[in-house]
């Protein structure tokens, strides 16, 4: 740190992403990113929007947003795009949280959101998962603040029902609930109906994890008119070109391939369905997941001691250290021969 940083940030701890490594081929199940090329026509839309790069984009993402609202049979004014959804979640803490509406979430969810909450000074209130991992509706009641619920959870893989999500917002009047369906393609129920009848509801959404798109970053927002106004607000007062010309073309080219992105979820279940399989065969407890990943520990297995025996055979999974889920890891659901090759690796491991 710098003798100049600021103070109030000086105790900040940043997020930690995923490992990206340079060095060597891994079969990479750490980051929940898609084994599937982007659509086809995503890359000749680049190459020719790159042609215009030496103009600013489009700030209001007309074309973007016109799709996105057909998309999820809303109007444009429904929809605000980012920089990955990362971006429009930091717009919802910025525009929904402060001093007396602190952030609630989960002890156990998205580890970005006490970041977004630190990095702008926020205070936060985090509510214990269950023992068996579940998010109890009923513990947010009466919140007393800007509710962060991801569904389907990360790193559980677990996903709530939109009535249960409709019970947390009727026990919540007055404040906004944002719910985070990074994963809801892969076989969750989305709450965006609901938006058109809780002025409060903001879901958030991503082109990283069923698109193909996590290297292009982009995300978006939906809920109603007024709620986007502020998301818009904060936008236009940080980053106005936050969707740059070359992620609005890919994000454009992917949405006119829907059918490729429902095709890519279906492999991705039927996958998901073959590694849960195989993992409780070889005796592992597997959460009942509703992502492209599944979160699972053994009982003779230490959660580190699996990490690193599958770093050791060229497998990246994710563990983290927080102690309620070291015993676990959460892999990413790949293509049929990578989760053939995980399967392998884990057998070996048990077999040591
Ligand atoms: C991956 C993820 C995101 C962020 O994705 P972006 O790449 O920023 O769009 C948001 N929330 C959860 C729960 C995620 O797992």
């Amino acid at each position: 740190m710098s003798r100049f940083f600021s103070k109030r940030l000086s105790t900040l701890t940043p997020y930690t992403p995923g490992e990206q490594p340079q060095d060597r081929q891994y079969i990479k199940l750490n980051t929940n990113e898609s084994p599937f090329p982007p659509a086809s026509g995503v890359e000749a839309a680049v190459a020719e929007a790159s042609r215009r790069l030496p103009l600013y984009p489009d700030p209001d993402c007309t074309e973007l947003t016109a799709l996105l609202a057909k998309r999820y049979g809303v109007a444009p004014e429904n929809v605000v795009p980012g920089n990955g959804s990362d971006e429009v979640l930091n717009f919802a803490f910025l525009a929904f949280c402060d001093e007396d509406t602190p952030a609630v979430f989960a002890d156990i969810t998205y580890g970005f959101y006490p970041v977004f909450a630190r990095v702008n000074d926020l205070p936060y209130r985090e509510i214990p998962l269950k023992a068996d991992l579940s998010l109890d509706p009923a513990d947010y009641a009466a919140a007393g603040g800007t509710i962060f619920i991801a569904n389907p959870n990360a790193p559980t893989g677990l996903a709530l029902t939109p009535a249960q999500i409709e019970q947390v917002l009727q026990k919540n009047p007055d404040t906004v609930v944002v719910v985070d369906e990074a994963y809801v393609d892969f076989g969750a129920e989305s709450c965006v109906p609901l938006t058109a009848r809780y002025d409060k509801l903001l879901v958030v959404q991503t082109f990283s994890k069923s698109r193909s798109l996590a290297g292009g970053r982009l995300g978006f927002g939906i809920g109603c008119e007024a709620l986007i106004r502020d998301l818009h607000t904060i936008r236009y007062s940080t980053n106005p070109y936050n969707i740059n010309r070359l992620t609005m073309a890919a994000g454009i080219a992917t949405l006119q391939q829907d059918e490729y992105t429902a095709d890519n979820c279906r492999t991705i279940m039927d996958n998901r369905q073959y590694t849960v399989e195989g993992l409780r065969q070889l005796g592992f407890e597997v959460t009942d997941s509703k992502t492209n990943f599944v979160f699972v520990k053994h009982p003779r297995l230490g959660g580190r001691d699996l990490y690193l025996g599958l770093k050791e055979r060229g497998i990246l999974v994710r563990h983290f250290d927080k102690p309620s889920i070291m015993e676990y890891n959460r892999i990413t659901i790949g293509t049929r021969a990578q989760m053939e090759a995980l399967l392998a690796a884990v057998r070996d491991i048990l077999e040591e």
